[in-house]
């Protein structure tokens, strides 16, 4: 089993003070831990330099939690690639399902929004998953399939390299409702096929598929321990240092236990 990536996804949630006080407390707590997983912590755009600044001496990396489609100008409010690079940030959220449910983002734009990335050396973490309705009439696995080819099956093989995938049932962010380890794992394989059959095996096998959805401390390592499953963003999870280490460190066991 390779090894995993942990992201924490901290939403629209904390002060400038508290934010500083979260990064330096997981800073200290993985200090000292000989670490395979890769962290990547997303705030808000505002702490983004400070996250930055931390990590320089700790063992984590940051990512934004989105970024315009735009490349730069007169787009009053918005944050480019460019500019998100500039302030240390080596990943970036795109196309999460709040993006998408509460500003409209389309697939296009957000197809947009992965090249304006890619062209500045930012790993996007593209995030695609169902609706319950969707769920339910058994749509699941077509609705996955359609967010993947029409935000990031146009790339060609070496871009597409350089994409992490999250898979995130709309139903389970922010629930309380996990995903059962079988149910994310047909969904991971399901992806993984998709990719197989666009580009390579070997591409397929080499893409990171994380698993979004109330992932926490007590469900993880089991999540974390399917085949397909390459590790977790986190979103209410990653708010607490101590609750956020459990989950790197069921990471680790994860890999370790294969
Ligand atoms: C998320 O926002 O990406 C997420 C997975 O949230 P939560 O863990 O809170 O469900």
């Amino acid at each position: 089993m390779k090894n995993k990536i942990v992201a924490g996804n901290w939403k629209m949630n904390k002060t400038f003070s508290e934010a500083e006080e979260l990064l330096v407390a997981v800073a200290e707590g993985i200090d000292d831990m000989p670490l395979n997983t890769e962290i990547i912590i997303c705030p808000p755009f505002l702490y983004l330099e400070m996250a930055a600044d931390v990590s320089e001496e700790s063992k984590f990396s940051v990512g934004a939690q989105n970024v315009s489609s735009e490349k730069s100008g007169a787009f009053t409010g918005e944050i480019s690639a460019e500019m998100i690079k500039s302030a240390g940030v080596d990943f970036c959220i795109v196309g999460h399902s709040e993006r998408r449910a509460h500003f409209q983002e389309s697939d296009e734009v957000l197809a947009t929004k992965v090249l304006r990335l890619l062209e500045k050396d930012i790993v996007p973490i593209f995030c695609i998953g169902e609706q319950l309705s969707e769920r339910e009439k058994g749509e699941e696995f077509k609705i996955v399939e359609n967010q993947l080819t029409k935000g990031l099956f146009y790339l060609d093989k070496d871009a597409f390299e350089r994409i992490i995938i999250a898979y995130e049932p709309v139903w389970a962010i922010g629930t309380g409702l996990t995903a059962t380890p079988e149910q994310a794992q047909k969904m991971h394989a399901h992806i993984r096929q998709l990719i197989e059959k666009q580009y390579s095996v070997e591409v397929a096998y080499n893409t990171y598929i994380l698993y979004g959805g109330s992932c926490n401390s007590k469900n993880a390592l089991e999540l974390f321990s399917c085949q397909d499953v390459d590790g977790g963003l986190i979103g209410g999870a990653s708010l607490k240092a101590e609750e956020f280490i459990e989950i790197i460190n069921a990471a680790e066991t994860s890999v370790k236990s294969n």
